[in-house]
């Protein structure tokens, strides 16, 4: 784990000790039928056949879920002009990007590279995008890389927001993982099977990365790294845009899951009164007053949330995770939403003649369901 301060904020990224122990596989690391003849070399295979083998490949962008062979026509069609592998990791507890780049790099810039030739980009086109506090991890990255690194800080969640302005101008922003499968597909001949998954949480004992097959049962995966207790929250994806997992056993590793995060008290059982600091503002990516609007929810100041719902809140919980008083900030946020909502409906009812004005909830009233 490491802490970092940057504008009064500390990120507590809990990757270690994941980050830095080498993958872990559970899987045959054998050759598969033969998709194609042999490939040697970059200069061996055109665009076209890029795009086909990441297709018969069946590789998939960990990103979103999609099929490489569609996201580079996509790109293709529309004249995308750069491609970044996306090795950001910027959630807390998530590495598996990050670690696929460490540990993998030479299949990861290889699959760069034949994305950008599917693309007929120059290799001045490429590069690979990270989170700026891991370099504390993995300073020899910095000095030995041959493409280009671009590091980012900022707010959770940086990628989020990144991604929707790449492919605003045109750059097509690519999972570690898809291009080592990528890599695999046109020099070795092999399917994608598995996938790169942080196994992480407060109640797991042994966090590491792990090349996992698809379909294999989260809960297997768990056991795997030693559940230290019962969790009480199993989450997939990020830790804090994750998803909640009901039942590990039928869950299954998919080529989209990043990480499979095992919690317990999720629920913030020793949450303090709010102190006033503002760090969930300093955090939000929105920029939403989150201290405001908190208050305002837990007072039902109607007349402060009205002002101050133009702009969505993310659900992403960052500003719950830096609070030092854990309180758990988005949920109060979304009765405040919620209370707003409807009295917006009232409102309107009372402007058709079905509510009369004096009938309205005022600050501090409870609003009727509707
Ligand atoms: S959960 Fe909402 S309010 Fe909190 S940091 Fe994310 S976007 Fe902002
Ligand atoms: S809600 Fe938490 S982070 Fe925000 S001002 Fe209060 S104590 Fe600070």
């Amino acid at each position: 784990m490491i802490s970092i301060f940057r504008a009064g904020v500390k990120p507590e990224q809990k990757k270690e000790p994941a980050v830095s122990r080498e993958i872990k596989r559970f899987h045959e690391n054998t050759a598969q039928s033969r998709l194609i003849p042999e490939i040697h070399s970059i200069q061996e295979v055109s665009p076209q056949q890029i795009l086909e083998i990441a297709g018969l490949g069946e590789v998939y962008d960990e990103l979103d879920g999609l099929p490489l062979q569609q996201k580079l026509q996509q790109a293709l069609d529309r004249g995308y002009k750069a491609v970044v592998a996306d090795a950001l990791d910027d959630e807390p507890y998530l590495s598996s990007r990050l670690s696929v780049f460490a540990q993998l790099r030479d299949e990861v810039i290889s699959g760069l590279r034949l994305c950008g030739k599917a693309l007929g980009l120059p290799d001045s086109a490429l590069s690979v995008a990270v989170y700026q506090p891991m370099l504390y991890f993995l300073p020899k990255i910095a000095e030995e890389q041959e493409v280009p690194l671009k590091r980012y800080g900022g707010k959770y969640p940086v990628d989020l927001p990144l991604r929707q302005k790449g492919e605003e101008n045109g750059i097509l922003y690519l999972g570690t993982g898809a291009l080592v499968h990528l890599h695999r597909a046109v020099y070795e001949m092999r399917r994608q099977t598995t996938a790169f998954v942080t196994l992480a949480g407060n109640c797991v004992s042994n966090p590491f990365n792990a090349e996992l097959p698809l379909d294999m049962p989260f809960q297997r995966a768990l056991e795997f790294c030693g559940l230290a207790e019962n969790p009480t929250y199993i989450c997939f994806g990020g830790s804090m845009t994750g998803e909640p997992v009901l039942d590990p056993e039928k869950t299954f590793v998919t080529p989209s899951t990043r990480a499979i995060l095992a919690f317990h008290s999720y629920d913030r059982v020793d949450a303090k009164p709010c102190i006033g600091c503002g760090r969930c503002m300093q955090v939000c990516p929105q920029r939403l007053p989150v201290f405001y609007l908190y208050q305002a929810s837990v007072h039902k100041q109607l007349s402060v949330l009205r002002r101050m719902d133009a702009i969505p809140c993310l659900e992403c919980g960052a500003c719950s995770y830096v609070c030092p008083s854990r309180l758990n900030i988005v949920p109060v946020l979304m009765q405040g939403y919620e209370m707003v909502r409807k009295r917006r409906e009232q409102v309107a009812q009372m402007i058709s003649g079905d509510v009369k004005a004096q009938d309205l909830p005022q600050d501090g009233q409870e609003v009727s369901a509707q």
